[in-house]
């Protein structure tokens, strides 16, 4: 314990860069994020030690994590705790702190876990948690499961990841320079900042003047990351009263959060100077949700070296060396000569078969064009869009295409389920003629599998609500050609026919009142049968060049080392 009391200290000797995200995924085993958010969380976290970042980063325990995901004959998505031991990855500090929560001190300790990086730098994650035994038993599961339970489950774990995030760092010794709150989640730092920062009451004539708001959002950056209403935390005043009663002036949080409920987004927007959505298209987005606020934009990116496979890692170090911390090195894929290329492509394709025969029993040979579709099971994802018209699909796809599937639906979202339960209805349909296998249990090892492993990323969200979306950035550092609606990053990394395809108009010649669903899916077809087919079979050295220019291009630009460096100068530096 005296060793770690001592590193802690060193640590607490510089000024840092404070994170806070509600879910991150620092590593498989760990399973404490849900889908997109998490992950991106945790490779910001792994670019920020890589490039030795003055950083630290703090979320919750949640000790029985998302959920594991169990799906049945009918497609019908089960769910249980996905229970992990933190002691088997993390050291538990002796700091604790308390949180006023529903009329009681519920106690908050911690664990650290850290993201080391082969250059020497370090991100240590704090992970909160109030499973204590002087805590009530229902207190105690606070920190038990990630977007569990109702509303007041959710406030009362905003409570202890905001309020009891900042006392921990204080109670540790640390400084901040600044606050990162990725999502609104966290917003609830600001009025612990408030607090601690308030003036002295003797300068004052309006007692409202107490509060340093200039201070707090000079401290504070805010990135917002769902273009969706629902996704944005509100909470009724009469819980608030009920659960945070003297935490703060109820008149003062009116003032920064909204009259008629308490909103998280608009609280973390009233008190930070430097607010981004995820891509260009999501800044202007948020620009039009949010009138009167600055949005500025930040395209997200992947942690290069996480998101590569075994075989291109091997060929990226033999003639692309330092890539790893150094994306910007992609630019010269060019020299990796085709036949290696395409052989790393081939035993990627092979890995991830051979966990398919494993998993499914199912046969994927890799001369097939396979397409492949993995992430959150969610309405506007538009999943089953591809199965409009089955015997069109038929027509064009049969012994040519295949399909591999994944992704965890919430437990709440009945839509989301019901997704999946359609494609389960579709696999039963085509009956193999079309092969598609639905993998379990989505995480981080799957999707590498997955994205590495076919030779087409699909996605077809209903614009404008894919913020950003990374997976299809992972895709390309594995040379797997993005097919996409032009929606979030995707808008930005697109070239017809040299980095990918497009699925339908671009932004621009969107029609409104069109019926998105049927005109996507039409170019949908049109592409697969005519471009996306023919140039896989028929044009092997096309095919490769669009490799190298997903590589060149695309995973050169939306790598998260790109995107720290953003963050450092726009954002952290100010
Ligand atoms: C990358 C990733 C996501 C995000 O995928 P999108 O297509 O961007 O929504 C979700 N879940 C896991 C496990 C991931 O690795």
């Amino acid at each position: 314990m005296d060793d770690l009391l001592i590193q802690l200290f060193e640590l607490t000797k510089e000024k840092k860069i404070a994170y806070f995200s509600m879910e991150i995924g620092v590593h498989n085993d760990i399973p404490t994020y849900s889908g997109g958010l998490g992950v991106l969380a945790g490779d910001t976290i792994r670019s920020g030690a890589d490039l030795k970042l003055p950083m630290i980063a703090v979320t919750l325990l949640s000790k029985n994590g998302y959920f594991t995901q169990d799906i049945n004959e009918a497609g019908r998505q089960t769910e249980s705790p996905s229970k992990w031991d933190p002691v088997s990855y993390m050291q538990l500090l002796p700091h604790r702190i308390t949180v006023e929560i529903g009329g009681r001190d519920v106690y908050v300790q911690t664990w650290q876990y850290n993201v080391q990086s082969l250059t020497g730098g370090c991100v240590p994650v704090f992970f909160l948690d109030t499973d204590i035994a002087e805590n009530r038993t229902e207190d105690r599961e606070i920190t038990s499961r990630l977007y569990g339970g109702g509303q007041e489950y959710r406030l009362k774990q905003e409570l202890v990841l905001g309020v009891g995030g900042v006392r921990l760092l204080h109670a540790m010794g640390f400084r901040i320079k600044k606050y990162h709150m990725n999502e609104g989640h966290a917003s609830f730092l600001t009025l612990e900042l408030l607090k601690r920062f308030k003036k002295p009451i003797e300068d004052v004539w309006d007692e409202k003047l107490v509060w340093d708001i200039e201070h707090v959002k000079n401290l504070c950056v805010f990135t917002t990351h769902t273009p969706i209403e629902a996704g944005h935390d509100k909470f009724p005043y009469e819980l608030i009263s009920k659960t945070m009663d003297g935490l703060f002036p109820l008149d003062i949080l009116k003032d920064l959060a909204g009259k008629d409920y308490l909103n998280m987004t608009m609280l973390a927007l009233n008190l930070s100077r430097y607010i981004n959505g995820v891509a260009k298209k999501h800044g202007e987005v948020s620009q039009n949700m949010f009138p009167g606020y600055e949005i500025h934009a930040i395209t997200n990116g992947v942690h290069s070296y996480t998101w590569t496979c075994e075989s291109f890692k091997k060929i990226f170090d033999e003639y692309l060396p330092g890539w790893a911390n150094e994306p910007e090195l992609f630019v010269r894929v060019g020299r990796i000569p085709d036949q290696k290329l395409w052989a790393a492509h081939i035993e990627a394709k092979q890995n991830l078969y051979d966990h398919i025969k494993k998993l499914t029993g199912v046969y994927f040979s890799p001369e097939i064009l396979t397409i492949g579709f993995a992430r959150r099971a969610t309405a506007y994802k538009r999943a089953d869009l591809i199965f409009r018209d089955i015997e069109r699909l038929l027509k064009i796809g049969e012994g040519k295409i295949q399909f591999v599937y994944a992704g965890k639906a919430h437990p709440k979202d009945e839509p989301g389920k019901k997704l999946i339960q359609n494609i389960f209805e579709y696999i039963k349909r085509l009956n193999g003629r079309i092969k598609i296998v639905y993998l379990k249990n989505y995480d981080m090892n799957t999707a590498l599998k997955v994205v590495s492993g076919v030779d087409v990323w699909m996605n077809t969200p209903l614009r404008p609500l894919e913020a950003s979306g990374t997976s299809g950035m992972k895709a390309a550092h594995n040379g797997v050609i993005n097919f996409s609606v032009l929606d979030g990053w995707w808008i930005e990394g697109h070239i017809e026919g040299y980095t990918g395809w497009a699925i339908g108009p671009p932004p621009n010649e969107l029609t409104p009142g069109t019926n998105a669903d049927a005109r996507d899916a039409e170019d949908l077809y049109n592409k697969l049968e005519k471009k996306i087919i023919p140039t896989y079979y028929n044009e092997r050295s096309k095919w490769i060049r669009m490799m190298q220019n997903a590589i060149g291009k695309n995973a050169y630009y939306f790598n998260s080392h790109r995107m720290m460096r953003r963050y450092v100068t726009e954002a952290y530096i100010r």
